[in-house]
Order: C-alpha cells, then sequence, then structure tokens
C-alpha cells in the first residue's frame, strides 16, 4: 500500500482550504456549545431527553447506511468531461457528437459486480463501466462493463445468475457449487465466462481497462433515420491486467486498490482517458447478420464492423464527498437523449426496468434531484409532485396536470422517438440452445496467445477444482464445445490439481 499518497494527505488537504474553523451546529442550525458531553443530572446521569446535540446526533448516525447496490456494490467515482473528436451527425443527433470540439460533463462509476461494499477491488470479476453525460437534452446513461458482453442473454435468468455469484443461503459463503453449477446448465455463459478467468478479469485497476456499452443500442439522425450501434471506450492508459497472484495479495494487502488508484492519479493531474469508438450496422445488415445482433453473449466482429473515431472522456475530478456523489448516484440504461435509442435487445430491455426500480429502492422515488443525478444542464419541467424526500422547489406553483391551460410544458412532435415496425408470435423462447461456442472458439484459438490460454485453463481449473466432481465433468464437456483443446486442458489441469491435493493430504494424514 502505498504511503502519505494524495489519499493520505486528504484531510490535512481540507485544513488548507479553511480560514478558521466553522462554528458547530446540530442539524437544524442551532450553535452547540458542548460537544463531548451529554446533558446529565448530575455527573453519574441519567441523561436529559431534552439533549437535542444528542439525539440529534444520535438518531442521524443510526439512520446514516442506505441499501447497499445489489451489484455493484463497491465502487468509485470521478467528473470530467466528453470531447468529441469526429463527426457522426449523419448516424444521430444525440447532442453530445452535435459538432467536433464539443464539451460535456460527465460522472463516471467503475465498481466490481458481486462482492459486498467491503469486497476486495482486485477479485476475479466483471468491472461495471457507467458514464452519465449531463447534456442539454437531458442525462444520458452508458452503463456497461469492461466486457463488450455478458454471462446471460435473457432478463428472467438475471436474478438466480446474480444469487450464483453471493453467498449460500445457509452457509453464508461463496459456494463454488452453485456458481459451476448455473454456468454449466446456461452454456451460453461460456462466452463471458472465458473472459471472467482471462487476464483481463483481474485488471490493474480502473484507468487500465476498457469500457463498453455491451448492448446493441439504436441511433437516431436529425432526419430520424435509425442504425443500429455498439459502444467501445478505449483505454487510453493501455489495458494492464494482475496476475492472479498479485490480485489475490493486493485483496489482503490494500482491498481498496482501484480506488486509491484512481482517487491518487486525478489529485495528482494524471488524468486518464478514453477514446470513444462505435460499430455501426444498418438495419438491413441486421437482417443478414449470421448471429443475432441484439444478443448480448456475443461480440461483432471488429473486421465485418469497424471501430469508428467519436470523442475522448477525461476524468479530472475527484468527488468531493464519496456518499454524496457515488454512492447516491443513480446510472440506468432508460436515461436516454434524443438520437439514442433502445435496441429489442431483451437483457436490455430488462434493465431499461430494472436499474430505476432498484434507484427508487435505494434512493426514493424523487432520486433525480439529488445534485449528482439533477440534470443540470438541461431542466426538468414535467407533471410529477411530490413524493418522499422532495429538496427542489417542486416547480413551484405551474400546473400539476396536462393538458392544462394555463401555459404548462408541452410536448413537441420534433421529440418523438423513431418509428419501427416489428411483428412475431408471443411467447417464451427458451434460448438455451442458440449458438453458445462459435465465438468462444474464435477467442481461444485466434485472440489469445498460448501463455494467456495458459492462465485461462488455470484460472478455470483452480476454482472449478472446488466444485463438486459430477460439475467438473460437465465444466470439461461444457469448454470442450468451444474447443476440444480447450476442455482437454482443463480436464489436464484438474487432474494435475487434484494429485497435488490428494498428495497433499496424504502427507499430513502421515505427520
Ligand atoms: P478481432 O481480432 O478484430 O478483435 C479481437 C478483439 O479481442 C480485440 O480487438 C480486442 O478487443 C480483444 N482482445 C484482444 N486480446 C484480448 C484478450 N487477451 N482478452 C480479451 N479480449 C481480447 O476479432 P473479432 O472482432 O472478430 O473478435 C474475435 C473474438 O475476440 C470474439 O469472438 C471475442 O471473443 C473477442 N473480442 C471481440 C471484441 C469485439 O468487440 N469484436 C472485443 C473483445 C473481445 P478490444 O480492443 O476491445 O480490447
Amino acid at each position: 500500500m502505498a504511503g502519505r499518497d494524495k489519499a493520505a494527505e486528504q484531510l490535512k488537504e481540507f485544513k488548507k482550504t479553511q480560514v478558521k474553523e466553522d462554528v458547530l451546529t446540530t442539524g437544524t442550525g442551532a450553535p452547540v456549545g458542548l460537544k463531548t458531553a451529554t446533558m446529565t443530572v448530575g455527573p453519574r446521569g441519567p441523561v436529559l431527553l431534552q439533549d437535542f446535540v444528542f439525539t440529534d446526533e444520535m438518531a442521524h448516525f443510526n439512520r446514516e447506511r442506505i441499501p447497499e447496490r445489489v451489484v455493484h456494490a463497491k465502487g468509485a467515482g470521478a467528473f470530467g468531461y466528453f470531447e468529441c473528436t469526429h463527426d457522426i451527425t449523419k448516424y444521430t443527433k444525440a447532442k453530445p457528437f452535435e459538432f467536433v470540439g464539443k464539451k460535456t460533463p460527465l460522472a463516471v462509476r467503475f465498481s466490481t459486480v458481486g462482492g459486498e461494499s467491503g469486497s476486495a477491488d482486485t477479485a476475479r470479476d466483471p468491472r461495471g463501466f457507467a458514464v452519465k453525460m449531463y447534456t442539454e437534452e437531458g442525462n444520458w446513461d452508458i452503463v456497461g462493463n469492461n466486457t463488450p458482453i455478458f454471462f446471460i442473454r435473457d432478463p428472467m435468468l438475471f436474478p438466480s445468475f446474480i444469487h450464483t455469484q453471493k453467498r449460500n443461503p445457509q452457509t453464508h459463503l461463496k459456494d463454488p457449487d452453485m456458481f459451476w453449477d448455473f454456468i454449466t446448465l446456461r452454456p451460453e455463459t461460456t462466452h463471458q465466462v472465458s473472459f471472467l478467468f482471462s487476464d483481463r478479469g483481474t485488471p490493474d485497476g480502473y484507468r487500465r481497462m476498457n469500457g463498453y456499452g455491451s448492448h446493441t443500442f439504436k441511433l437516431v439522425n436529425k432526419e430520424g433515420k435509425p442504425v443500429y450501434c455498439k459502444f467501445h471506450w478505449k483505454c487510453d492508459q493501455g489495458i494492464k491486467n494482475l496476475m492472479s497472484d498479485e490480485a489475490a495479495q493486493l485483496a489482503t494487502d490494500d482491498p481498496d486498490y482501484a480506488i486509491r488508484d484512481l482517487y491518487n492519479h486525478i489529485s495528482e493531474g494524471d488524468f486518464p482517458s478514453w477514446s470513444l469508438k462505435i460499430q455501426v450496422m444498418t438495419f438491413e445488415e441486421a437482417e443478414k447478420f449470421r448471429y443475432n445482433p441484439f444478443d448480448l453473449t456475443k461480440i461483432w466482429p471488429q473486421g465485418e464492423f469497424p471501430l469508428l473515431p467519436v470523442g475522448r472522456m477525461v476524468l479530472n475530478r475527484n468527488p468531493k464527498n464519496y456518499f454524496a456523489e457515488v454512492e447516491q448516484i443513480a446510472f440506468s440504461p432508460v436515461h436516454m437523449i434524443p438520437g439514442v435509442e433502445a435496441s429489442p435487445d431483451k437483457m436490455l430491455q430488462g434493465r431499461l426496468f430494472s436499474y430505476s426500480d432498484t434507484h427508487r429502492h435505494r434512493l426514493g422515488s424523487n432520486y433525480l434531484q439529488i445534485p449528482v443525478n439533477c440534470p443540470f444542464n438541461a431542466r426538468t419541467k414535467n407533471y410529477q409532485r411530490d413524493g418522499p424526500q422532495c429538496v427542489d422547489e417542486n416547480q413551484g406553483g405551474a400546473p400539476n396536470y396536462f393538458p392544462n391551460s394555463f401555459s404548462g410544458p408541452v410536448d413537441n412532435p420534433s421529440n418523438l422517438e423513431s418509428e419501427f415496425s416489428i411483428s412475431g408470435d408471443v411467447k417464451r423462447y427458451n434460448t438455451a440452445d442458440e449458438d453458445n461456442y462459435s465465438q468462444v472458439g474464435v477467442f481461444w484459438r485466434k485472440v489469445l496467445k498460448p501463455a494467456e490460454r495458459q492462465r485461462l485453463v488455470e484460472n478455470i481449473a483452480g476454482h472449478a477444482i472446488n466444485a463438486s466432481d459430477f460439475l467438473q465433468k460437465r465444466v470439461v464437456k461444457n469448454f470442450s464445445q468451444a474447443d476440444p483443446e480447450y476442455g482437454r486442458a482443463i480436464q489436464e489441469k484438474l487432474d494435475q490439481l487434484k494429485a497435488q491435493r490428494k498428495a497433499k493430504s496424504g502427507v499430513s494424514a502421515q505427520l
């Protein structure tokens, strides 16, 4: 762990900003005479109920925690801007891309996914990569990960999938049987599991990884013409990963490694940046594409859909207060602006509901009034009123119903979403047997170097060895279908580990 770095010096830095100490007050602003003692009858107590200095402090302390996020509980945030460097107005009218050179303020939150808010930053896990741009037409969130794909393609499976990453309901322990049972019963997970156990599963902090919007979105231009699109944030610092043993060591030596790294680099003026690129697919191309272009377990090959440069994101400010600006920041894929729309991607459709829903639970129905979530570059004018923790002027005396004859805010057809037609039979489509392996095979054979393949196999076997024997068999069978050599290498490593364990238990039995 670093010594007296910028993060360690934070309180001294704060002190330098104070001309003199402020007067201490209660929550109501009343000045406090003595902060170190309750008001008592005699020196030995009891305490008087009228002691508001105490009850005000204690009651607030009792309510300090809000529910932690069910996923992405541990994270770091930062602020900065997006600068448009290339003209993509032929694809979209979205405000951040209005003209080359335009800058849009933004906030970012990086996170791990499965662990609790006190868990280690270096755990093997995907990383959340969520960006909120404060545009003149509202806030736009690209709520992605550091991987271009995800484990599942149907949101019905999401709660179950996440449960397998969390704790056993009885033992309250992480459970390798739960994990590998689900993974091998749902082979669409094979692609993302291969990313997870590769070197990129343990990135060296948040500055050294790519981000991806992951889903397919629609871009819509001024003429209302849509194309499909994927977003890629390419890390300008260069990708750097931790080896498994380094990640494990850091989990004990400095569990907050990634938060510290981001904070210190920004404090020192070494601002991290990412280049935004897009892949574009026309509706005609989508019809003919050999894969389902809305399947979140698949990528669009870059040879066929090349990355087009768009702009650059720079992070140049740390949060002034973690709780206010990071714990309370609320991203949702449904926070879109004119020029960006949803695709049929089932996972995206599920997330369009669930993110805002969870924020209403965590932060309350007025979560969009919280300063970090408030669309400060646009102005909220609507017919929503009241609710818990309404902290702005609640739209004053403006009419609270629509339509009205009293100059309340009006809609305008120029802001309509693009039209599209769709047809199909309504039913629950089981996607378990869709192509689950072909892109994994390409990843194994063509993308990974031999040493990377070896580490991938070691990481999978090192984890799966803790699962039941019948699950280990299913693991081998599953990865063999991506490439026979992939499965064979995992089997070989599992056999080796088993032999080692057996030898070790034999030695300890003799002692
Ligand atoms: P390309 O050869 O054009 O692209 C391969 C991509 O793989 C690279 O651009 C890079 O994406 C990513 N990559 C490189 N090294 C690693 C690594 N060690 N671990 C994880 N990803 C790595 O081929 P295709 O686009 O046809 O994709 C081939 C396979 O590559 C896919 O099946 C998929 O498994 C994997 N992949 C593809 C991505 C895509 O968006 N097309 C993105 C990531 C992986 P990047 O520059 O984004 O890091």
